[in-house]
């Protein structure tokens, strides 16, 4: 099907594009790299009337390191981010780059437009609620940053005003010894996860938790922070019990429904199986251990 027609602009700054969407109107869309507005459109479940292209906007995909701070800018695409030495110190990262869908829409999708669009079976917000991530806006008014779990709403739904940008991406580098992992389930590469866990954790010695984020993806309208799961772990030695301990924890939090990704019972016992996956990965991790880790697929 073809998309309902719309007009084409092109934004030379984050001012221009701002100035354009209140210019064009409530109907008017930001397009980055059209891997989520481009399939709607065509489907007709979007109809933007016109839209506004950032992608010529300099020097908005720059990824740096600055004072304990990684900032990737909203067009920094997932193969950039998953070939980023800088995005590499923080592995769960690298985890979430690598393993989006395949390699064309990984060339093409933005982490910006990921976290605007704030959908609940995307990687990207599931993975930036393990740490300390801030989104740095842009607007009419100015600039303002807000914290990641103040940004997203609901399900699709952010805090953006109509005229207002995704700039920045600001992640905080976790303190030493600290280790996450990104575990997710996909039926196929091109198809979102089945279910997915983010586990990002600081150690105290060898084996006993200082701190730790535990992040549930698919599980419900938005993804969940396992709160119950976190402290089945935080202040303990972990070792195989307590591991178990926070995966069944996790398992009982999640929010299931039925549907063609399986049955929500499957999805249970997929749950807990992922988060322990992840937080065995993120512990030895933190320990200095390099480990590979890539998405669990059907099959494989
Ligand atoms: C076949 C397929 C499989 C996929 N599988 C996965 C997957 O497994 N995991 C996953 O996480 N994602 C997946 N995606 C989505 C992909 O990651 C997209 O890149 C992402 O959702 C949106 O990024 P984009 O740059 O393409 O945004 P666009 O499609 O250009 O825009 C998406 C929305 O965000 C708004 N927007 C974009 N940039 C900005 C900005 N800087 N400021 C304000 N608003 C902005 C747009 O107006 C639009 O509403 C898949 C996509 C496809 C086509």
């Amino acid at each position: 099907m073809y998309a309902y027609p719309f007009s084409y602009h092109r934004a030379k700054s984050l001012a221009e594009a701002s100035q354009l969407l209140e210019q064009l109107g409530e109907d008017s869309r930001v397009i980055a790299g059209g891997q989520s507005l481009i399939p709607l459109m065509k489907m007709r479940l979007a109809r933007p009337t016109a839209l506004i292209d950032i992608n010529f906007i300099p020097g908005l995909s720059e990824i740096k390191g600055h004072n304990g701070e990684l900032c990737c800018g909203a067009l920094a695409r997932h193969t950039d981010l998953e070939m980023s030495d800088q995005v590499a110190s923080i592995p769960i990262l690298h985890d979430c780059a690598a393993g989006i869908a395949d390699v064309q829409v990984r060339n093409q999708g933005t982490i910006g437009g990921s976290i605007a669009e704030a959908d609940p079976s995307g990687d990207w917000g599931t993975v930036l609620l393990t740490l300390d991530t801030t989104v740095r806006c842009a607007g009419p008014r100015g600039e303002r940053s807000i914290a990641l779990d103040e940004f997203i709403k609901d399900a699709y739904t952010t805090v953006l005003g109509h005229d207002e940008l995704v700039q920045e991406i600001v992640v905080k580098k976790p303190p030493k010894n600290s280790g996450g992992a990104y575990v997710a389930f996909k039926r196929s590469a091109p198809v979102y996860a089945t279910a997915s866990a983010a586990v990002q954790l600081t150690l105290d010695g060898k084996d006993g938790c200082k701190d730790v984020r535990i992040v549930l993806g698919c599980v419900g309208l938005m993804a969940m922070r396992a709160k119950q799961a976190e402290a089945e772990l935080r202040g303990r030695i972990i070792d195989a019990q307590a591991t178990q301990r926070a995966a069944d924890a996790a398992r009982e939090i999640a929010e299931l429904q039925s549907d063609m990704r399986g049955s929500a019972e499957y999805k249970r016992a997929l749950v807990a199986a992922l988060v322990k996956k992840a937080i065995g990965i993120a512990a030895r991790r933190a320990r200095g251990e390099r480990v590979e880790s890539s998405h669990e697929y059907v099959g494989r």
